[in-house]
């Protein structure tokens, strides 16, 4: 799915930030305009900004977007970023469920597997961004995602983003994304408490039951303590706690004791989830040490993931495809994947089951089991 387009910028110094409509009376605050007819200079002039596959019109001095291909990928109220080199990225789609915030591309970790690695640089022009689009997503909005990098490295500014989410979106659930590490510091996790309430849970990745594994797989050494202090931290605050275990060659041979370390250590977790490995980012120049085909953990997987059930813990099983699941996790299996980067393989056409299974990740294409056997 495409998020990003270009065209030919004219009469645009810094970035728009708004809503896009394809009707000329819809104007109202911080609204773009999509045209894909002639210009009318009596309609542009009511809107932010114009965005239209028409050449340039040297005859109208205003802010557009000029020569785009298409936009078929937007959709009516929209919300899109416009930057002075033509660019138009979308920030916010309005008839998704898997809408996301990308804080900061920075991150104190170096996940072996990170689909989105970090980038050390100063980017908390990202965070500007938000504090204009935050107010423009629909107060009906029910999901909204933070990811990174590692959100919480933006200090102060992670605070002030939740605080505006927390006014302008009460209604939403809000997941954030965070290897949990900050929260170690009880200052931290006091502010985050008085930033926003009950609607936040924070998705913290625990790889093993001990620090030579998570530290080895997270790239950082004294992560393992740092996450587990962060996380006794937050539940002194009854804070929502999702832990998130990406299944690979590195966690599965002590899965099962990660599960009872899970129950006994940190039963207050409302969450855990199993996630599949996403071939992207770095995974696929370390294929080598993480793969391990999901017909072959299966054992560990369900003899974990049982046991926590059992246990009367929460638990699901993300990116993984139904006919590698065992059945007696099909009862946990979700449908995870983000809409914009879900795909089935040529060979699911046959499936009996497509519209129960979660597919796949658009860079499976590139790399996936051998052993994917549609139901007949
Ligand atoms: S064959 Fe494809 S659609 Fe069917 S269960 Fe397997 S991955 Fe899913």
């Amino acid at each position: 799915m495409k998020l990003k387009t270009k065209g030919v910028a004219c009469c645009i110094d810094n970035s728009i930030v708004a809503r896009v409509t394809f009707d000329p009376l819809q104007k109202s605050e911080s609204t773009v305009l999509l045209v894909s007819d002639r210009l009318d200079a009596s309609v542009i002039a009511n809107f932010d900004a114009i965005i239209t596959t028409w050449p340039l019109d040297e005859q109208f001095d205003y802010p557009s977007v000029y020569e785009v291909p298409d936009f078929d990928h937007l959709e009516e109220g929209d919300i899109v970023a416009i930057h002075s080199d033509g660019i138009i990225n979308t920030l916010y789609r309005v008839r998704s469920q898997h809408n996301f915030l990308l804080f900061t591309e920075r991150c104190n970790s170096n996940c072996l597997m990170c689909s989105q690695p970090p980038r050390d640089k100063e980017d908390s022009h990202l965070a500007q961004l938000y504090k204009r689009v935050i107010p423009l997503i629909p107060k009906d909005c029910t999901d909204l995602g933070i990811t990174g990098g590692e959100p919480t490295l933006l200090g102060n500014l992670f605070f002030e983003l939740l605080i505006l989410i927390s006014s302008e979106l009460p209604l939403a659930n809000i997941h954030c994304l965070t290897n949990g590490r900050s929260f170690a510091w009880p200052d931290f996790t006091y502010k985050l408490n008085d930033a926003i309430g009950g609607n936040l849970v924070l998705g913290i990745p625990l790889y093993a039951d001990s620090y030579l594994v998570h530290d080895y797989v997270v790239q950082a050494k004294g992560a393992f303590d740092q996450t587990l202090l962060g996380l006794y931290q937050l539940a002194r605050f009854n804070r929502r706690i999702e832990i998130r275990i990406v299944l690979h060659k590195l966690t599965i041979p002590r899965l099962k004791k990660l599960a009872r370390f899970i129950y006994r250590n940190l039963p207050f977790v409302e969450h855990v989830a199993f996630m599949g490995l996403e071939y992207q980012g770095y995974t696929p120049h370390n294929i080598d040490k993480l793969w391990i085909d999901p017909k072959d953990y299966a054992e560990e997987l369900s003899d974990a993931m049982l046991f926590l059930a059992d246990m009367g813990m929460q638990i699901s099983l993300y990116n993984s495809q139904l006919c590698l699941t065992p059945k007696e996790l099909w009862p946990f299996y979700k449908r995870s994947i983000s809409d914009w980067k879900n795909i089935y393989l040529p060979i699911c056409d046959s499936c009996s089951m497509q519209d129960e299974c979660g597919g796949f990740f658009a860079s499976s294409l590139k790399f996936h089991s051998n052993n994917i056997t549609p139901f007949i």
